[in-house]
């Protein structure tokens, strides 16, 4: 079966890596670099990882797994009728496509907008890094997990930090988790501004509805738009995501959608974690063993400095502490999430423990 993936992300990758061995592979990437592990990004900014560290897979690694890879390619149109991918490198006949395009991030567009980094791509970081090694000062706009995670690298490499939130609470979570992760964070000289509209950039300055920041560098990381345009432009149906069943289907034939582009029952994963594990239950489907992902299912584990935080489950507003370090939601009495701080370890007993019950 000749199977093309356009995103050699960690949903491309994986699920290239589950079927090359059966299947005729290849993956279909607009950069011009072998995959990179998105999530050190923040520990290279910080100069905590090295550049070559962050590419586990060298170009003959595909090789080796028989995966055909073809970077500085983007895909523009896809051909359901005939099953042809066109890219601007030539078309590709298939008999299963996979869309793995992930995201881009979310942008904020107030007066000076121009003057802000985001952080997505190797390249992003360089920018960001120059920047920050610079001025030795950043400023983070959005308290969701990747803006924690610099914040937390970068908190140990002696730069002033801030971080502004529209939300008074940090990554959707409620407010003692929010007092938690900050008071963490605060104890390494990160400091926090929530509750603030952000109005505009002036010189070195940012204007919330409240007061005037001093920022030199502005990270803008205010979440994620799925990379829908490849999916829209050939019909399939899209709402932020692309619309795909618990198998991934999308809405046309033998094409599928994983990762940070695919969306379904209004739920977008967004993590490395999931789109690894979306590829997993694809590649059992075309393998032909029955299986389906629970998009309900929370599991997200994250690293803000030195602070570990799982989020494993379903999160309601019933929650109560159980010991110091961890947090259990409930609905109608049954325990169905879990937030644990500081211990992995145990993070992965109660997500264990939580799949097993549901
Ligand atoms: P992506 O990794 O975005 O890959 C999609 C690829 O598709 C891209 O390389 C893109 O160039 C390519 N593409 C798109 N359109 C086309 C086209 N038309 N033609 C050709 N190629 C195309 N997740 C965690 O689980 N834990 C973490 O701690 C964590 N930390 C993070 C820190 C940072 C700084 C960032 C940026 C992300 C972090 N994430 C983390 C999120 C995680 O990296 C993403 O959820 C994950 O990369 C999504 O994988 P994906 O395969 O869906 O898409």
């Amino acid at each position: 079966m000749k199977v093309v993936i356009v995103g050699n992300g960690p949903g491309g990758v994986e699920l290239a890596k589950q079927l090359s061995e059966e299947h005729e592979v290849t993956i279909v990437e607009r950069e011009t670099v072998p995959y990179y592990t998105k999530p050190m990004l923040s520990h290279y900014v910080a100069g905590l990882a090295e550049e070559k560290s962050l590419f586990p897979y060298p170009i003959d690694w595909y090789e080796k797994k028989g995966i055909k890879l073809l970077l500085g390619t983007t895909a523009k149109r896809i051909d359901a009728e005939k099953k042809v991918l066109e890219t601007d490198r030539g078309n590709f006949e298939y008999d299963v496509l996979v869309l793995a395009t992930g995201a881009k991030p979310r942008a904020l567009k107030i007066p000076g907008w121009e003057r802000m980094y985001t952080l997505r791509t190797i390249e992003d970081a360089k920018r960001l890094k120059e920047a920050v090694e610079r001025e030795k000062d950043l400023l983070i706009i959005g308290g969701g997990f990747i803006g924690l995670e610099i914040a937390g690298n970068l908190s140990k490499r002696g730069i002033k930090l801030r971080v502004v939130e529209k939300m008074t609470r940090l990554m959707g979570l409620d407010e003692e988790l929010t007092e938690r992760i900050k008071g963490e964070l605060e104890k390494h000289g990160v400091e926090f501004y929530l509750g603030r509209d952000v109005e505009r950039i002036e010189n070195d300055v940012l204007v919330t509805d409240k007061e005037e920041i001093p920022a030199r560098v502005i990270l803008c990381s205010i979440g994620i738009v799925p990379e829908v345009s490849l999916a829209k432009e050939s019909g399939l149906d899209v709402n932020k995501g692309i619309l795909v069943d618990k198998t991934f289907r999308t809405s046309k034939p033998d094409i599928y959608a994983i990762g940070d582009c695919a969306e379904h029952e209004g739920i977008i994963c967004g993590t490395a974690k999931a789109a690894m594990a979306h590829a997993k239950v694809l590649a059992n489907t075309l393998k032909g063993i029955p299986d389906e992902y629970d998009f309900h299912f929370r599991s997200s584990y994250f690293k803000f400095g030195d602070f570990p935080i799982a989020i494993v489950g379903e999160l309601t507003d019933k929650g109560e502490w159980i010991d110091s370090e961890t947090k259990s939601f409930y609905r109608d009495e049954k325990i169905v999430g879990a937030v644990v701080l500081s211990d992995v370890k145990k993070a992965r007993e109660w997500e264990e423990r939580l799949r097993s019950t549901r």
